[in-house]
């Protein structure tokens, strides 16, 4: 990723970035603060209270929160500064997974927060490794600095080995557990001292000359201070400086030592992310890229979210816009249905509740309630025939049959099936022997979030039964090779939601036999949705 120097200052402010986590390191109560520091909300415990109180709205909600995962996942726009910054929230859980990656195609960078107490975890390695894929810039976030957390050195060499990544300090903590005061901005050269007794308060910030600089003793205690300036000399020997090149190539990642529950580090993080963090980069997509600079608009579907609003059965489709400017009204061609939409009532996820969006600039994530016909991975333009490509779709590695618990209502069941497919939370094959259907996840706990949205949502109890079989995986290939496979394989052979063919079994081996028996045909495990 490169700099682009020559964008519209609208677009150049635009930071669009997603958190990632392992569940507990901090996301939300990080999420929280950058909203306050954001002005967006006016006292923390807004997320939160706000979060109970749509929770409360249903029981799948409610189970949301028994686990302690958030399933749903939103965007919000805020200013901090001359900049406009776009937080796209991730589910945290794993079995979520698949929603996060495709998340992770509509921003230009993630910020990773990790435990100070426990490093790398293991969903903090998968979700980097999805970052990676497409060489996002990362800043992370070292959390919990106010309690007992490992060694600095040993939490920076973790990441740069776990995560083969260089790893830069930004910043520098002083004392641990229950004496840490604070940091050195490394960046700024300048001492931030954590207040304990608010945690709402942002840090006393003393501007320093340099290591040297007497100051530095009035505030530091002897004892912390000598450590200290052992462990930064250390530093600066072993550890590479900040290279802005290399943190926007993905190849070097700035950390921060903090604390979100003391807000203690957090406006620094967010300063970085607004100075070195990206603008809105280029798009990949068919048969060109898309440029933000570009005049026209252009944007794509990475999420769509059904009965956000339990009173509307409206869905939202989560849009990227990947260039131009957006003004409310506008006649966008929807690409793949080769329809006009007047897109009227846009939404802005702005922090505290849907706005309408009145205009929009590439970088800019909106929302757009239809009534189905906007799916994951749709491109809308001003009427060029160009979609926007990378937005995979993974063959799901659980498969189980469903069945209504009424056997007369197998209709309602297939358009409630068909509308969480549509959303992407599922994928769902009907075989072309017998009845009934078969989906397909990523976790487990997919089909009991699944049972019981269809349940509250449609009045429709449904059954989850073991199938018969445990993989499937989209066939490709000429007309006429597939149509051959299809008929000398009929027991095996389904069609996805969008009626794409797929090939079920149980067996690798069934799935090597193919490859070897028809050689014009192609099984394979993704499916890029465009
Ligand atoms: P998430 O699961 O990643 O969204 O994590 P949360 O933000 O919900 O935080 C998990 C727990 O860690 C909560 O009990 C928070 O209050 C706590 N927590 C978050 N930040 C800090 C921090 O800086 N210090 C301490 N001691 N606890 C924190």
């Amino acid at each position: 990723m490169t700099k682009r120097p020559d964008l519209p200052a609208e677009i150049a402010r635009r930071r669009t970035f997603a958190i990632i986590s392992h569940p507990d390191a901090g996301k939300t109560t990080l999420t929280e603060k950058f909203l306050l520091f954001g002005g967006a909300i006016q006292m923390a415990g807004q997320v939160r209270a706000k979060g109970e109180a749509r929770r409360t709205r249903s029981d799948f909600m409610q189970m949301e929160k028994d686990r302690g995962i958030s399933v749903s996942a939103s965007a919000m726009s805020f200013d901090f500064g001359k900049y406009r910054f776009n937080l796209v929230d991730t589910p945290g859980h794993s079995d979520f997974s698949e929603d996060t990656y495709r998340t992770l195609t509509a921003v230009d960078a993630a910020v990773m927060v990790i435990d100070g107490a426990k490093g790398v975890e293991s969903q903090t390695q998968k979700l980097f490794e999805v970052c990676r894929l497409r060489d996002l810039p990362i800043l992370t976030f070292c959390n919990k600095m106010d309690r007992e957390s490992r060694d600095t050195f040993e939490i920076i060499d973790e990441i740069q080995e776990n995560l083969a990544i260089d790893v830069t300090p930004a910043s520098w903590p002083i004392g641990v557990g229950r004496e840490f005061i604070g940091c050195y901005d490394i960046l700024r050269d300048r001492l931030e001292l954590m207040d304990r007794a608010d945690r709402n308060k942002v840090a006393e910030s003393i501007q320093i000359a340099g290591l040297d600089d007497p100051k530095l003793a009035e505030h530091v205690p002897a004892h912390l201070l000598t450590k200290f300036l052992e462990e930064i000399e250390m530093a600066k020997e072993l550890l590479p400086p900040l290279d802005p090149e290399a943190l926007l190539n993905g190849s070097m990642t700035p950390i921060w030592f903090g604390s979100a529950m003391n807000s203690f580090g957090v406006k620094e993080l967010m300063d970085g992310l607004a100075t070195y963090g990206p603008e809105p980069q280029i798009q990949s997509a068919l048969p060109r890229n898309i440029a933000p600079e570009e005049p026209k608009v252009a944007g794509f579907v990475f999420k769509v979210q059904a009965n956000m609003d339990p009173k509307h059965r409206d869905r939202v489709a989560f849009v990227r816009l990947a260039s131009g400017h957006f003004q409310r009204g506008m006649k966008l061609t929807h690409v793949r249905a080769k329809k006009q939409m007047a897109i009227s009532n846009p939404v802005l996820f702005l922090a505290a509740d849907r706005e309408l969006a009145e205009e929009a600039w590439a970088g800019d994530i909106i929302g757009i309630p239809n009534h189905g016909q906007l799916r994951i991975g749709d491109t809308l333009t001003e009427g060029e025939d160009i979609r926007v490509s990378g937005i995979p779709s993974f063959a799901p590695e659980l498969l189980q049959a469903c069945r209504a618990g009424d056997p007369m209502k197998a209709k309602h069941l297939e358009k409630a099936l068909m509308q969480f497919a549509e959303e992407g939370a599922a994928k769902v094959f009907k075989p072309t022997f017998g009845s009934g259907f078969i989906v397909g996840v990523v976790g487990a706990l997919q089909f009991e979030v699944l049972a019981s949205r269809i349940e509250l949502e449609y009045g429709l109890p449904v059954r989850f039964e073991q199938s018969q079989f445990t993989s499937a995986r989209w066939v490709t290939g000429n007309k006429e090779a597939v149509d051959k496979f299809g008929a000398a394989n009929k027991q095996h052979i389904a069609t996805d939601n969008d009626g794409d063919t797929v090939f079920l079994t149980r067996l690798q081996w069934d799935i090597d036999r193919v490859g070897r028996d028809y050689p014009d045909v192609t099984l394979s495990a993704t499916k890029e949705m465009m």
